[in-house]
């Protein structure tokens, strides 16, 4: 069965869609099948791998709150092996419109249990809260990334989200484990270098080696609806995740 990694973090604007769309991207393009799981209401990963969010058919909202199959939602991208399920606005709804359903956490692992066949690895953004959509996420991976940027607050809500994944192993998902933590938005500045030495003292062998440098590429690729490697394979924010999909796959 196709493994399922979370990248979580409620912060906003920390690298959780660049680093979802472009390990997706990445993995997809080392041969794996791979699913990326559109869950925030933004849509930015959906626009970023091309697809126009405001002409969608069938969402992730639809798969979860009016029974479509999540086969139904799913589409294909410019990258061979990577499938999209797309979001836009409508998802904010799936929050109000299952707090009344039983099992209301579960309803997205439920959802994705059908197609997890169907793919290596399955990969879901969330939104930046801790919402009931971020706990479905966190019941519905094996696994959860959690991207930091490297800047003066980067510790800020840890601990909160941390424990949050403890609750939800302890409660509703034993199996859940952070696969790794991942310093984005790297920059060679003193400051950088600090926080990269406080937050490897703090979580030692839980960050990736992999460290995601600040480069404009990443900024560049998704207003041309695309992934890195589909943009500039040789810049040094496409190295980065594809070196970042070789350590995700040797941590299992
Ligand atoms: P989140 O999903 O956590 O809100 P994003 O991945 O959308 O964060 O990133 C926030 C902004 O920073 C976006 O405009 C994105 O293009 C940019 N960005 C993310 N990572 C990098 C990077 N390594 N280098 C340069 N820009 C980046
Ligand atoms: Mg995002």
């Amino acid at each position: 069965m196709g493994r399922v990694t979370a990248i979580a973090n409620q912060k906003g604007g920390v690298g959780k869609t660049t680093t979802a769309v472009n390990l997706a991207a990445c993995l997809a393009a080392g041969g794996r099948s791979v699913l990326l799981a559109d869950f925030d209401p933004q849509g930015n990963a959906t626009q970023g791998l091309g697809v126009n969010k405001n002409t969608l058919e069938n969402t992730v909202y639809d798969a979860l709150v009016n029974g479509v199959a999540m086969e139904e939602v799913v589409l294909p991208t410019e990258v061979d092996m990577l499938r999209l399920a797309p979001s836009n606005r409508d998802l904010v709804g799936a929050e109000v419109e299952l707090v009344g359903v039983e099992r209301r956490e579960y309803v997205l692992r439920d959802r994705l249990a059908a197609v997890r066949d169907a793919y290596n690895r399955i990969i879901i953004d969330c939104p930046p809260s801790l919402s009931l959509l971020t706990l479905n996420a966190l019941v519905a991976a094996d696994d959860v990334i959690i991207p930091l940027q490297c800047e003066y607050y980067a510790l800020e809500g840890l601990s909160e989200l941390l424990q949050t994944v403890i609750l939800v192993r302890d409660k509703l998902n034993p199996s859940l484990r952070v696969l790794g933590v991942l310093l984005t938005m790297h920059q060679h500045t003193n400051l950088s270098r600090q926080v990269m030495e406080d937050v490897r003292g703090y979580l030692g062998g839980k960050v990736f080696d992999t460290v995601i440098p600040r480069n404009v590429t990443l900024s560049e690729a998704p207003s041309f609806g695309k992934p890195v490697i589909l943009y500039d394979l040789k810049s040094p924010g496409a190295q980065a995740y594809m070196a970042l999909a070789r350590e995700v796959i040797s941590r299992g």
